[in-house]
């Protein structure tokens, strides 16, 4: 599985891997925070998610580095 940043994650926010509520697919998300230590592990947040085509919410899975710090 691609750890790649889906493109419409959005720019701001901590890079996540986040499971859909909805359709249960797994994504890179960014969760709309901006420091990482205000995440945790199955905390949910709402995003959009284009197989459900709307916005539904994510329980975050794992949170990922950022690459630029
Ligand atoms: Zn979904």
């Amino acid at each position: 599985m691609s750890k790649s940043l889906d493109p419409a994650a959005g720019e701001y926010g901590v890079a996540v891997e986040a499971i859909c509520v909805g359709c249960r697919q797994v994504r890179t998300k960014r969760y709309p925070k901006a420091v990482p230590e205000a995440v945790s592990l199955g905390q949910s947040f709402k995003h959009v998610c284009h197989r459900c085509q709307k916005a539904t919410y994510w329980n975050v899975r794992d949170v990922l580095e950022e690459e630029s710090r």
